[in-house]
């Protein structure tokens, strides 16, 4: 059976009834957003274990909309494996979270209701929702043009000439960054603050219930070599809670702030914002990123279906391709990847349990 659904009605279905079996309890907050069927969007909680344990696990998906039809099923995975067969430690609770951008994931965007990229929205102390980077505006009519997508257009040439007139590092810097001046464009962090993130402020100490020490697993996928894995941490190699992590996670796979290969920080991240909220507890995270296709190819289809979105129409054939697409570079339909995939994020999910 797979555990991959192909919508989010499907797949948070199919997670709150494995989830409701395993006697987890659950939880749903809605966000006020157009749904493509008559039925909310809703981000869905799930806790398992002793509400009065010292330690939990957070295992997060879909904080990039689409990227929550992999997350969830690493998460239904998990349930319907490991937890329905085992009993979790007395002193741990298991948190886990379905889709933080359900409104992307039903539509198919990396985006949420407002556009907005969520792991750039979640700016700490006195960060405001101003700004972009310097190349950005130059690069915003090839990134951002107003016209429905087109077969017929060069976008490998006209990248390749962009990488020439810039240079590589400049576009890896100034793409995935994040920008806060183009509320229609990729990458956008907003103007204020989402939904998903006051929903988090709103309810996730109350998730937590007496943890002093957390471990938060997020899952993402569409960025790194195909069916593999790597762990994005802010923290650098020398220090404890890194050493920490490397007594379960391969440190190969670990990439902290000085790493040699270390790719763009880019402001507004979950991650930070989780730690930041919570100064009084241990709070060690790690983004989860899952390969699929190349870095040119994920940006051509991203920016196609940004563009199917505000100036196709849904009954086009451009439009269609272009949400297929999507799917296919976050979600690839092979079965070799989702296999891999599946066992790498379910192990992952085993060695924080372990850890914590
Ligand atoms: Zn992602």
């Amino acid at each position: 059976m797979s555990y991959f659904s192909p919508d989010y009605f499907t797949a948070r279905s199919r997670w709150r009834s494995a989830a409701s079996r395993l006697g987890c309890r659950l939880e749903s907050q809605e966000i006020d957003a157009a749904s493509p069927i008559n039925a909310p969007l809703t981000i869905d909680i799930a806790i398992l274990g002793n509400p009065l344990a010292h330690k939990a696990i957070v295992i997060s998906s879909g904080l990039h909309g689409v990227e929550g039809l992999f997350g969830s099923a690493v998460q239904l995975a998990l349930i319907e494996t490991y937890l329905a067969d085992n009993r979790l430690s007395s002193d741990l609770a298991v948190v886990m979270i379905h889709t933080l951008n359900p409104f992307g994931c039903a539509w198919y965007r990396r985006w949420n209701e407002d556009n907005i990229d969520l792991n750039r929205n979640f700016l700490v102390g006195d960060e405001v929702y101003q700004g972009c980077p310097p190349a950005y505006p130059q690069l915003d009519s090839f990134l951002n043009p107003q016209s429905p997508p087109s077969r017929l257009e060069p976008f490998l040439a006209k990248s390749l000439g962009l990488i020439g007139k810039y240079g590589m590092s400049t576009l890896k810097n100034t793409l995935p960054v994040g920008q806060y001046e183009f509320p229609q464009g990729l990458f956008f962090g907003g103007k204020a603050r989402s939904q998903t993130q006051q929903i988090l402020t709103a309810h996730l100490r109350r998730w937590l219930g007496l943890a002093q020490q957390v471990l938060h697993l997020d899952l993402h996928s569409g960025l790194g070599k195909w069916g593999n894995y790597q762990l994005f941490s802010n923290l650098t190699a020398d220090s404890p809670r890194c050493q920490w992590l490397y007594q379960q996670f391969d440190r190969e796979k670990i990439l902290t702030l000085d790493s040699e290969n270390s790719v763009y920080q880019p402001s507004g991240s979950l991650g930070n914002w989780c730690q930041n909220l919570f100064p009084d507890l241990t709070y060690d995270f790690l983004l989860a990123e899952f390969g699929t296709y190349s870095m040119l190819r994920v940006l051509k289809a991203l920016r196609a279906e940004n563009r199917a979105h505000w100036w196709g129409k849904p009954e086009d054939k451009s439009y269609q391709q272009a949400k297929q697409e999507l799917l296919e570079v976050f979600v690839p339909q092979s079965q070799k990847w989702r296999g891999i995939v599946l066992q790498q994020g379910v192990d992952l999910c085993l060695s924080a349990i372990k850890l914590v």
